[in-house]
């Protein structure tokens, strides 16, 4: 059976956001090509209602890989059973989430599988005769190009917010299979994870990000930033200088050399908009600059700017958004 296949990622018994964006591609995607989509979720238990939650998103069949050495997750674990199933069932397509670890497991399945992999893609290939073709940022966000193949089967990775979540509701059959991952492929295993990020919205998933630079002048003036992006229910972010001496952790660093976003909504505050920190922000929907200098390079890319000192217009900004959230409260 041909079909658009998808790696559902789970995080703490619940699934992440691109996952969501995942199969909202697929389902355009089985849609273009007449296909089911099938949801392939691996692990030692699933969360109670997974197989709704993944009809909800236009799953028209939930396969569960289950196993006990599947938790934690191990790349190559994963990607192995991924690329049999793929083989054994003939899936065509299959979509992963371009998350740390969706972009770690891919290749591997595209090895195994003697597939093509297109990475990064930032919506589902279009069909021309018996060419895919897909689109994705090249060049650190300056670019756009567009890949093409004619060989089956695609492995395909989704960029992160790339595509806005839609429910697209069905009832899907369900199938649960044991899996045994190969020793070789258990040689490395995460034996413990310590969180340094305390962010109730991770960076990477966020659909409005708060980020400041060297303008705020030291990290005891962050406290006006957080209050922003608590108002917005945004992540916050920051460039690389300021990582760099220490005043906000590295894991919020943006930029060629940092986390790569493209939320909805990017608000700089005090950030110069050196290429290299656009490098990792220029393909945010939305751009906002708050800088004193009119002359600052960020406001080229600005879809809105305020010519003015952050101190003053950033507390007024979170006033603001409280008062009208107050106010359209119900
Ligand atoms: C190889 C390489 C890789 C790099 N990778 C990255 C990267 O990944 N990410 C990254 O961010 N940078 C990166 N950089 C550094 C980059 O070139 C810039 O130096 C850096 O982005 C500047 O950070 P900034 O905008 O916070 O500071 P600055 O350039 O010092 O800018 C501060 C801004 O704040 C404004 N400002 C000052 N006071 C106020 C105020 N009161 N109110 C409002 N605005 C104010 C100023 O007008 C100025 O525009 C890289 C550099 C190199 C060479």
């Amino acid at each position: 059976m041909s079909a658009v296949a998808v790696w559902v990622e789970i995080s703490e018994g619940r699934l992440k956001k691109p996952t969501l964006e995942v199969l909202t591609a697929a389902r355009q995607w089985a849609d273009s090509e007449n296909l089911p989509v099938v949801a392939i979720a691996l692990g030692a238990d699933f969360p109670p209602n997974l197989t709704a939650s993944l009809g909800e998103y236009g799953a028209d069949r939930v396969i569960r890989l289950k196993g006990p050495q599947l938790e934690p997750l191990v790349n190559s674990a994963y990607a192995r059973a991924l690329a049999q199933l793929m083989r054994e069932r003939q899936f065509s397509y299959l979509l992963l989430p371009q998350t740390y670890d969706g972009r770690a497991i891919a290749p591997f399945v595209a090895v195994w599988a003697d597939g093509a992999l297109l990475s990064g893609i930032t919506q589902p290939p279009q069909r021309e005769g018996s060419t895919l073709r897909a689109r994705r940022i090249a060049y650190s966000n300056k670019a756009i190009e567009w890949i093409a193949t004619d060989h089956l089967p695609v492995i395909a990775t989704l960029k992160s917010n790339s595509i806005v979540p839609a429910k697209n509701p069905r009832v899907p059959t369900e199938e649960e299979l044991a899996y045994t991952p190969l020793p070789e492929d258990l040689r490395l295993k995460s034996v413990g994870i310590e969180k340094v990020a305390t962010d109730k919205v991770p960076l990477t998933e966020a659909e409005i990000v708060v980020s400041a630079g060297r303008g705020l002048k030291g990290p005891e003036n962050w406290g006006m930033i957080e209050e922003l992006a608590k108002a917005l229910g945004a992540a916050t972010a920051c460039s690389k200088p300021v990582a760099d001496v220490g005043w906000r952790p590295h894991h919020e660093h943006v930029g060629q050399t940092g986390i790569q976003i493209s939320p909805n909504l990017y608000i700089a505050i005090g950030i110069s908009g050196a290429i290299q920190h656009l490098a990792g922000v220029a393909s945010s929907k939305n751009i906002v600059v708050i800088n004193n200098d009119p002359e600052a390079p960020f406001f080229k890319v600005a879809d809105y700017g305020i010519v003015g000192d952050a101190f003053q217009v950033v507390p007024q900004l979170t006033e603001a958004i409280r008062k009208y959230k107050e106010q359209h409260a119900h």
